[in-house]
């Protein structure tokens, strides 16, 4: 994966010159918000697994991911809370599968599937090469999820990922989830920075890219799976990324402060490390 610097090309997004308006100028970044579950940390394949173990079947995934959508815009609405979400959602998944378990059993299948899931976190191979230059481009990072906070947060300490977080932003915690603009305006506050200085990257179009585009951010879809390639299309203003390692590149283009050298005798310690990259 080459993670050097590249010069502007691609993505541009600067609008065609129109006579009698001033150019184009590219806005500054100062903070990058990332999602965590499918952009980070390789969730649907530990999901997978601990449902394979737990069934036998290799199939289950697209109905558990059903579920639990269901189930989590029950939390986003304020409707459940997340610990009993957890067992309501399991609790459902095996009365699709004709399981019909009591309390005790639908206990005892999510403990299970919480152990199996604590030993199957990966992080994607291009995480923390991303990680580590955007730190080192003096940018600011924060972890914005819809998860909920207990579990959440132990993946983020046991993968590593915390030190790299001036803040993580956790729906479970504070009651409100992506897309709704709120979440990613509350964490721009709490990081002083004005949405049109910050970027979110995330797996999911509308929760997370166009949620973000809709609060002012910059957007970026994180497109693994290639499904822009095949239908699903990101709309104008959002960008697409196949992976986090096409992640500079796309900064360093459309940001004006990404990737400028600067002054190796003036300068901020973030600014002369930016200058010492390139
Ligand atoms: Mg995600």
């Amino acid at each position: 994966m080459d993670f050097a610097p590249a010069a502007p090309s691609l993505h541009r997004t600067a609008p065609p010159a129109v006579a009698g308006r001033e150019p184009w100028v590219p806005p500054e970044l100062s903070l990058v918000c990332l999602d965590i579950d499918d952009t980070l940390i390789d969730c649907t394949a530990a999901i997978r697994r601990s449902l394979a173990v737990l069934t036998g079947r290799d199939d289950l995934w697209p109905l558990w991911d059903l579920i639990t959508e269901e189930h989590v815009a029950l939390v986003v609405a304020g409707k459940l809370g997340y610990d009993v979400m957890h067992h309501r959602r399991t609790g459902c998944f095996l009365a699709e599968l004709g399981i019909l378990a009591d309390a005790d059993q639908v206990g005892a299948f999510e403990a299970r599937r919480r152990e199996i899931l604590a030993r199957s976190w990966r992080l994607f191979d291009d995480v923390l090469p991303c990680l580590d230059w955007l730190r080192a481009a003096g940018l600011r990072l924060a972890a914005v999820t819809n998860a909920s906070g207990v579990h959440q947060r132990r993946k983020i300490a046991d993968l590593g990922l915390a030190p790299y977080f001036d803040h993580v932003a956790i729906a479970g915690e504070i009651g409100v989830a992506k897309p709704d603009p709120v979440m990613f305006r509350s964490v721009c506050l709490a990081m002083d920075c004005p949405p049109e200085r910050a970027v979110h990257v995330g797996d999911k179009l509308d929760t997370d890219a166009i949620g973000a585009f809709g609060a002012g951010l910059g957007a970026v879809w994180l497109d693994r799976d290639g499904t822009s390639r095949t239908g699903e299309r990101a709309p104008d203003g959002v960008h697409t990324v196949a992976g986090l390692g096409e992640l500079p590149e796309l900064l360093v283009s459309e940001y004006a402060t990404v990737g400028v050298p600067a002054p190796r005798t003036a300068g901020t310690p973030a600014a002369r490390l930016r200058g010492g990259m390139f």
